[in-house]
């Protein structure tokens, strides 16, 4: 606020009527691009070679900014290498949502990150992030040989001590949420001690099956639409069926495939069904 407006302020106050300000409150202000003029893996989509992280993208806080800082200079090592981008998708993890919102819907306000924005919760859990994340990160060289070897015996463990479980009859008594997996019974049955976190995830994967179950095949619809690929060229008002508004949105957000498009505000689920009908029946 303006400096005269803080000291009437204060002054309401009883028994700071006569106090005097020495140094005013003050807010912060940055400039920002619009983040829509990036691509996912936050390169200027005009300016080949430039990546941009942070709050210069819109956003606010340390975790937003880490983890864009992580994405783009991967993408600038990408780049300069000449390997293709790494773009992470919103079923990836929080940050492939975060950059998919911040390209689809740009930044009216500082953007922070919650868990709410995100669709499928369940499948965005702390215990699986490795699983999610790890395996992407090896094939780009970002993961190293002590950690990838650590990653791929939990992975193996998991695999042997469900099918362990399975065999036993152990799973429907498990998903009763009073009862717990041992560590007894999991080394038991691994004839090893289980790694890390492995009878946490296995736990977790049993007493929730039915609902992960029904969110993998909502993320498989997900995945699918997302990669369903927009033409470069497709000139979207003179798609049969869409309104003049929807088409001026997709024309100026330019998205890359029909998942990012359904994200955009405005457009909305009647739009993307004719824009998936028009691509298949124009299909090569
Ligand atoms: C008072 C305050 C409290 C905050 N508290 C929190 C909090 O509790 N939790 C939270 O999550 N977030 C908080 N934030 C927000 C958070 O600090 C920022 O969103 C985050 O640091 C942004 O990171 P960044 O890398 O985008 O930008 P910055 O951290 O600002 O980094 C930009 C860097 O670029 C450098 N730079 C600028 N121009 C040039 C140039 N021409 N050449 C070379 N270098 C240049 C700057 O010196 C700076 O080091 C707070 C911010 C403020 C101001």
């Amino acid at each position: 606020m303006p400096v005269d407006v803080q000291e009437q302020v204060l002054g309401s106050i009883p028994g700071l009527e006569n106090a005097e300000m020495i140094r005013p409150g003050y807010a912060i202000e940055y400039d920002a691009i619009d983040p829509r003029q990036l691509t996912h893996g936050l390169q200027v989509r005009r300016i080949r070679g430039l990546f941009l992280a942070g709050q210069i993208n819109g956003t606010s806080g340390y975790e937003e900014a880490g983890c864009q800082g992580l994405i783009a200079g991967l993408n600038a090592a990408c780049h300069a290498g000449q390997r293709d981008p790494f773009e992470l998708s919103r079923t990836d993890g929080y940050t492939g949502i975060l950059i998919d919102d911040l390209i689809s819907k740009g930044a009216d306000e500082p953007y922070r990150m919650f868990t709410s924005r995100a669709e499928y919760r369940l499948h965005l859990r702390i215990d699986n992030a490795d699983a999610r994340l790890t395996p992407l990160g090896e094939r780009v060289g970002l993961v190293s040989t002590e950690r990838a070897a650590r990653f791929h015996l939990k992975e193996e463990q998991k695999v042997r001590l469900r099918a362990g479980l399975a065999a036993r009859r152990m799973e429907p008594v498990l998903r009763r949420p009073e009862v717990r997996l041992s560590v007894e019974s999991a080394t038991e049955i691994l004839g090893e001690a289980p790694a890390r976190g492995v009878i946490d995830t296995v736990e977790t994967e049993i007493k929730y099956a039915g609902y992960l179950e029904q969110q993998d095949r909502h993320v498989q619809r997900l995945r699918d639409s997302e990669r369903r690929p927009l033409t470069v060229g497709l000139v979207f008002s003179t798609i049969p069926g869409l309104s003049r508004e929807v088409a001026e949105r997709l024309t100026r957000v330019r998205p890359s495939t029909l998942g990012q498009a359904g994200r955009i505000p405005g457009v909305t689920p009647a739009a993307v069904a004719i824009l998936d009908i028009y691509l298949s029946s124009h299909a090569d």
